[in-house]
């Protein structure tokens, strides 16, 4: 593996690879690696021939109200987990390779990024379809790997993907959870042992929601209710939102049939945490996907 760190040197080693006859498989991250991410490496590593990683804390995608400043970094680590997981470049930016000047050209995908966690964070998703806008550009051709753990993420990079005929197919892969059902987060490092039991509410909810649903519910104020309900009794948990959405549009249903997704969102102390599943209704037949569960030795 080597490390990286100027846009002309990915450019040139991605356009390299493809020369070769290679497929890139290209896994945008934020760093502080944990299983979540090691999962979406080895999906690129199994669907690709040449594995580039980008690690870059993305200042535009954070309010000045949030924690850029206190994001957990760990580059050493994370460079040995990209080496075993057989990642051929990582390409670690700083900022100023970034972002060398003011930036006048952001990208905005409408509808999208309203719902969800668009309402509390709501320059959010410009700032992440713009970094990722710039570092599709610099890697070329590929196919990129996001976890679904951000469902909303997936959806608004491959939006954008398709609308500018970017020539990047964006792969959605399973969200990956601790053995106690907690969404494995690199936020999850700001949470105190109380908060971290607590946090474990979320994924206990969408269970009941699950259970919920495939009992027969099929109304989406009913399924607040329940979610809502049971993050309530974790004074620790402060709930932002809990919605029934459908996942391709990510609008809210008035009744939950076909594929929709349950999302939810809520501050635990310092952090603010994600978490959602995908129900597949169709009649009485309820698939549900809540991901999977991270094996120990990847935790
Ligand atoms: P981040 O470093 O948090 O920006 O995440 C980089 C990529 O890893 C994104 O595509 C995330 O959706 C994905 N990811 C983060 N946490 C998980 C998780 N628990 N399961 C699956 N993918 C994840």
């Amino acid at each position: 593996m080597i490390t990286i760190g100027r846009v002309h040197e990915l450019r040139a080693i991605c356009d390299d690879a493809r020369a070769q006859g290679k497929r890139v498989g290209f896994v945008p991250t934020m760093g502080y690696f944990h299983a979540g991410h090691r999962s979406l490496m080895h999906e690129a590593r199994a669907q690709a021939d040449f594995v580039v990683v980008s690690l870059f804390v993305n200042p535009l995608q954070f309010a000045p109200t949030e924690d850029l400043a206190g994001y957990p970094r760990d580059l050493a680590g994370d460079a040995v987990v990209c080496e075993e997981a057989g990642v051929d470049v990582l390409f670690v930016p700083a900022v100023e390779e970034m972002y060398p000047r003011p930036i006048c050209t952001t990208v905005h995908v409408d509808g999208l990024t309203e719902g969800l966690c668009g309402k509390s964070r709501p320059t959010h998703f410009d700032g992440v379809t713009t970094v990722v806008a710039k570092l599709f550009s610099m890697v070329g051709p590929c196919q990129a790997f996001f976890g679904r753990k951000d469902a909303q993420q997936v959806a608004v990079v491959r939006r954008m993907a398709q609308d500018l005929d970017l020539p990047v197919e964006v792969v959605g892969c399973p969200l990956v959870r601790e053995a106690d059902g907690l969404a494995m987060s690199s936020r999850n490092s700001y949470l105190d042992p109380d908060e971290r039991r607590a946090a474990t509410v979320l994924s206990r909810a969408l269970h009941e929601a699950a259970a919920a649903i495939t009992a027969g519910e099929r109304a989406p104020d009913a399924v607040h209710r329940v979610l809502a309900g049971l993050i309530a009794t974790e004074p620790k948990v402060e709930l932002d939102y809990a919605e029934v959405v459908d996942a391709g549009d990510l609008t809210p249903v008035t009744i939950i049939a076909g594929e929709v997704l349950v999302a939810v969102a809520a501050r635990v102390g310092k952090a603010r945490l994600i978490d959602n599943m995908t129900v597949s209704v169709n009649g009485a037949n309820v698939e549900v996907d809540l991901g999977v569960v991270a094996r120990e030795s990847e935790g």
